[in-house]
């Protein structure tokens, strides 16, 4: 295939992620938007490897099955809710990947010092995200203790290594050799700062860092891109880049966590929130059936405990049957409820939870003290007044749903323990506050039963 071609497809294959990103920003067409994506992919991959004749056809067409195999197969088995471990290792393998295309690059012929430094940088960034994504998986699948560590001299630690990831990029860019010693010692100073990077963060803040890590694997894989002058790899590897930092900027946002606040301060490590006191008011769902059947407008408030229980199939067919019964149905959408973006909204989107009943926290919130009843499943922080009214709260200033100012609010869990940040819930306590303990699916379940008898 001569080079015109090839690029001519790379553009074909850009245009596609470009169509295929965009289409993923609303539930209506996330799904289109992901083939297309896949599509763009696999024409990246095979115009690629037909370039040059890397591989024989045979080959291509056997990777790709045995690719595709191996993909489904993770698919279906991976939980909604072990995603971001997922992502983890995604990120971790797109890393390490580019680590080695950059060294692969050392071997060719006739390198202009922009391309050593492409190459460097590819290593680098490739190094740190390929050990901090695996450190990073490995806290969220609780392999080890997923709690922040934070020690007195890490800044100073910190500082030492990327003072010696600075000098050995300098003297390797100065005389770049495949056997330099210092390109050895900036693969290693990378592995480990990427250990030291992730280590301070833990808690809520896990899936901020798997964002973060997301867009480094992006950029490491542009690096990579140039260093192969690779247009299609220049340009996925760019938009990855900027869809993760986007991304990670919205979840801080919605945390009103501040980015720098993520990385070095070890979640929860610095406050100590006010003692939650009262009288908890428990209700059955006869009595839950009694108060919705009168209600003119009813608010779900998903959370992770309506992905654990997977109840959103039930929770539809409980809206359906209030909208029968005359109330006006919504579901409102905190951006960071469950444990990572959108995750809410994939959930009803699978029950076929119609998308204009979906509402968002700032759409719900001044009109909520008219609703008469907010059902909250399953969530927990992100319905949290600590984070409005407690000044000490480790979650203060995170924006929330204030279910609290509905006429009566339901929470739908199966004992008081505290949410993802292991705070705890003055909710809980409100003299509006029922709460209906129990798994969410077996709760709505049983509520769905008193509509039908
Ligand atoms: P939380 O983790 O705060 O609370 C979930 C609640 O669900 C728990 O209190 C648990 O209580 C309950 N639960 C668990 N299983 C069940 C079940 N089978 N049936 C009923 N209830 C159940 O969830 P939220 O969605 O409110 O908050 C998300 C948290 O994750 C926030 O702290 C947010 O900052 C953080 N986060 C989320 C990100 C995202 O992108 N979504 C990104 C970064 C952070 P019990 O054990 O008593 O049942």
């Amino acid at each position: 295939m001569s080079l015109e071609i090839i690029n001519l497809w790379y553009v074909v294959s850009a245009a596609l992620f470009i169509f295929g990103l965009k289409q993923l920003g609303s539930p209506a067409t996330a799904v289109k938007g992901n083939k297309i994506s896949s599509l763009a992919m696999l024409i990246a991959v095979v115009v690629t490897l037909f370039n040059k004749n890397i591989l024989p056809w045979e080959w291509i067409i056997g990777a790709i099955l045995v690719g595709s195999l191996v993909g489904a197969i993770t698919a279906q088995k991976v939980e909604m809710t072990s995603m971001p471990e997922m992502v983890a290792l995604f990120n971790g393998s797109g890393g390490i990947a580019s680590l080695m295309v950059g060294w692969a690059a050392l071997y060719n012929v006739g390198n202009t010092t922009f391309t050593d430094i492409t190459i460097l940088l590819s290593i680098l960034i490739g190094g740190m995200t390929f050990s901090g994504s695996i450190l990073a998986w490995g806290k969220l699948s609780e392999v080890i203790n997923s709690a922040a560590v934070v020690f007195g001299a890490q800044r100073f630690v910190n500082a030492l290594i990327l003072v010696a990831i600075v000098v050995c990029s300098v003297m390797f860019c100065l005389e770049p050799a495949v056997d330099s010693p210092y390109l050895y010692a900036v693969i290693a100073l990378a592995l480990i700062f990427g250990v030291m990077a992730v280590l301070p963060i833990g808690g809520a803040d896990m899936p901020v860092v798997i964002s973060l890590l997301n867009s480094y694997s992006g950029l490491a894989a542009c690096a990579a891109g140039f260093a192969i002058n690779n247009n299609i790899l220049i340009v996925a590897g760019s938009m990855v880049g900027a869809a993760g930092i986007i991304l990670t900027n919205i979840m801080c946002k919605a945390m009103n966590r501040s980015l720098g606040h993520v990385l070095f301060s070890g979640f929860g490590a610095v406050k100590e929130a006010t003692k939650v006191e009262g009288e908890v008011k428990p209700i059955n769902s006869e009595d839950a059936f009694l108060i919705l059947e009168a209600a003119q407008s009813v608010t779900f408030v998903p959370g992770y405990g309506m992905a654990v229980a997977q109840a959103q199939h039930v929770v539809r067919e409980l809206g359906e049957l209030l909208e029968k019964n005359g109330a006006e149905v919504t579901y409102a959408i905190h951006p960071v409820a469950g444990r990572m973006p959108g995750h809410m909204n994939v959930l009803l989107a699978e029950a076929n939870v119609p998308y204009d009943q979906l509402v968002e926290m700032d759409d719900i919130n001044p009109r909520i003290d008219k609703v008469d009843v907010a059902v909250v499943i399953g969530a927990n922080d992100v319905v949290n007044p600590a984070a409005r009214n407690d000044e000490n709260s480790p979650i203060y200033g995170m924006p929330i749903i204030n279910v609290d100012y509905a006429q009566t609010v339901f929470v739908l869990k199966r004992s008081m323990a505290s949410g993802f940040s292991g705070v705890d819930n003055p909710l809980f306590f409100g003299d509006n506050t029922r709460m209906l303990f129990g798994d969410a699916k077996q709760s709505i379940a049983a509520v769905v039963a008193e509509f039908k008898t």
